[in-house]
């Protein structure tokens, strides 16, 4: 079956936002929601500031921040579904994201202006292989 990512086009607009706002850094955020079989139900965004000393190729979110918003969400009934960042490449898994992305078991939401708009790609990692996530927006 299928992964999806279910995704307000508000959020989306807002991630995109904050990707060109944070442009030629990489712009991070957090996805919260639910995870319903193979569906994961994005019901709020967190933007997060890049942290990374090298921000332009790399991002990093401040450890207990992440902490106090995984706490939050799991008050709210709610877990991390996905993390946003954005590439000045495009919008695949670098080498160091499919690292992340082995410690991460989360969708990866990944933009790029390469084409002159702004476009986001999902994916997840499944026995140690990337595999693309249809994007289902609502
Ligand atoms: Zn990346």
């Amino acid at each position: 079956m299928q992964y999806m990512l279910h995704l307000s086009i508000k959020h989306l607009d807002l991630l995109h936002n904050h990707a060109e706002t944070s442009f030629p850094l990489e712009a991070v955020a957090l996805l919260f929601g639910r995870i319903v079989e193979q569906s994961f139900i994005v019901n709020r965004i967190e933007l997060m500031q890049n942290e990374a000393s090298s921000s332009t190729t790399s991002f990093m979110v401040n450890p207990e921040e992440q902490y106090r918003l995984l706490v939050e969400a799991e008050k709210q009934d709610e877990e991390l579904v996905g993390i946003f960042h954005s590439h000045p490449a495009p919008p695949v898994p670098s080498i160091r994201d499919e690292q992340n992305m082995k410690l991460n078991d989360v969708v990866w939401l990944i933009a790029s202006k390469e084409s002159g708009n702004w476009l986001s790609k999902a994916y997840l990692m499944e026995d140690q292989q990337i595999k693309e996530v249809d994007l289902c927006l609502i």
